[in-house]
């Protein structure tokens, strides 16, 4: 029985697998620690991981560029993996609604709006949905500031893999509804 199309995108899989080893020893960094990265390339949103010596989080920010003239735009993605992050500074109490996979219902906590945070290691990986890349680079500082919602991100994952407890959500539940008078 021969199958083509189907061995052709084994193939795929397979070069794509091996562009994922690379990054590993490229860089540097332990294969298990780039879980986080490869989770948010292949099914999107922040991931994080720990094991007994490190852990690292992903997180990921999109910009949409669109071009009203040519009525063309691509929305770019930008994945942060920060292999054992730590915040050093944070700034501001925002109120927000979040969820998280591990739970069915969204929860009301409260984030910092910016937060510093300084790692051992950082990549970035640069995602082009127009030319079908991912470019992949090295953070060179080992410290990193992100606002609004990326700090929200952060502050998430962090607290799934720190030894602190996770902030208690309130239950959306929790919420009153309130009539608009006529
Ligand atoms: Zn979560």
């Amino acid at each position: 029985m021969s199958d083509h199309k189907g061995i052709e995108e084994f193939k795929t899989i397979l070069k794509f697998a091996a562009s994922e080893e690379k990054i590993s020893q490229t860089y540097n960094v332990p294969p298990n620690m780039l879980i986080p990265l490869f989770l948010s390339i292949k099914y999107g949103g922040d991931w994080s991981i720990k094991d007994e010596e490190n852990f690292s989080v992903a997180v990921k920010d999109r910009e949409t560029v669109y071009n009203s003239e040519t009525k063309e735009g691509i929305s770019c993605e930008t994945i942060y993996l920060l292999v054992n992050p730590r915040i050093v500074e944070k700034e501001g109490r925002v109120h927000r609604i979040e969820k998280c996979g591990s739970s069915a219902e969204r929860k009301l906590v409260q984030r910092s709006y910016n937060v510093k945070a300084v790692f051992d290691k950082g990549l970035i990986a640069k995602i082009d949905p127009e030319k079908k890349t991912i470019k992949i680079g090295k953070l060179n500082e080992e410290k990193i500031e992100f606002k609004g919602s990326m700090a929200f991100s952060l502050e998430h994952e962090i607290e799934h893999v720190s030894s602190e407890a996770e902030a208690a959500g309130k239950p959306i539940w929790d919420f009153n509804y309130i009539f608009e008078e006529e």
